[in-house]
């Protein structure tokens, strides 16, 4: 049995200082955890400011457009989450009289909220006991126990197994995230450094069953974009569909194309699951279909690659 203690006094020493760590505020503590989701903490830190000054509570949230939400979450990708985060905001101020429900089972019935970020939210705000079981926590767990070939049911067992242990679910919890994201990462574990290298099964040497370092399978989706440009009205946008990439955020017209042209892209993006050759034509015909002219560009929600784009079109726009 590993002691809770070689964690949880690393953790007391080494956790680095994240604004989101220094409340209870359920609902800085959701924003925080959704916005973590596949998202950097570095990327984080810059929008997790601006959220609050653009919406300083739930209220305000729920009572926003979705428009405004998506242009608040620009940047951070995985739009999903926004729209869920919207919707649930909306649930809490008609369900729960605008307040973030305390019962774990009532987190987790919030739309976007799964089980782990709702124990992440029920421990850190309301003392429960409740484990999380994010990428970093299974990639430790299953470290610890020696296999990479584990059930979701065993992992969530061991966690819990572990956190009862622990005594201190909330820094327990914090000590398992930061221990994945600091020491125990995915490709080069720094098992030297790690406060539980000799309780390990996998310390120094057998990692490769649970840091298989593979990368993902990337599908190339060539985009033909066409960029309508007026020297008064400005650029012709439309909303793109509600589900599919950048679901319901706003770009000039895209195709996609069935073959690569023999140009190159303007400009390649990627997502997790595709990489996106843009291929950018300014066009100075009038564009039909659905879409409105837009002079003002930071009004709107647009995709980080679209911005990438533009820019690479700048000196026509
Ligand atoms: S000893 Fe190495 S493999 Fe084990 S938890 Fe620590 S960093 Fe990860």
């Amino acid at each position: 049995m590993l002691p809770a203690s070689l964690l949880l006094n690393w953790y007391e020493k080494n956790a680095r200082d994240l604004p989101w760590r220094r409340t209870h505020d359920p609902y800085v503590v959701w924003i925080s955890e959704i916005m973590l989701q596949q998202t950097q903490v570095e990327t984080v830190l810059p929008h997790f400011t601006a959220w609050f000054e653009r919406f300083p509570g739930i209220a305000s949230l729920a009572a926003a457009s979705l428009d405004d939400v998506l242009k608040a979450w620009e940047g951070l990708g995985y739009y999903r989450r926004a729209r869920f985060i919207h919707i649930a905001a909306q649930q809490v101020i008609t369900e729960h009289h605008g307040q973030f429900p305390h019962a774990y089972d009532n987190i987790l019935k919030l739309p976007g909220i799964g089980r782990s970020t709702a124990g992440a939210i029920a421990s850190f705000c309301f003392d429960a006991n409740t484990p999380i079981l994010d990428g970093n926590v299974k990639r430790v767990l299953k470290c610890w126990h020696g296999t990479a070939d584990v059930s979701e049911n065993q992992l969530w067992c061991w966690a819990q197994y572990a956190l009862d242990a622990s005594g201190d679910a909330a820094t327990w919890n914090q000590a398992m995230m930061e221990l994945g994201a600091t020491v125990c990462s995915p490709n080069t574990p720094d098992c030297s450094s790690c406060p539980v290298s000799r309780h390990c099964t996998s310390a120094f040497g057998t990692v490769e069953t649970v840091h298989p370092g593979k990368a993902a399978k990337v599908m190339d989706v060539h985009w033909h974009v066409a960029l309508y440009l007026h020297p008064e009205k400005g650029i012709w946008l439309t909303r793109r569909p509600a589900s599919g990439i950048w679901a319901e955020l706003w770009t000039p017209p895209i195709t996609e194309l069935d073959e690569p042209p023999a140009r190159k892209p303007t400009y390649v993006h990627l997502l997790t699951h595709r990489r996106l050759h843009l291929y950018g034509k300014v066009l100075k015909t009038e564009p039909s279909g659905n879409g409105q002219w837009v002079s003002d560009i930071t009004k709107f929600a647009l995709p980080t690659g679209i911005h990438r784009l533009l820019e690479k079109h700048g000196g026509e726009i």
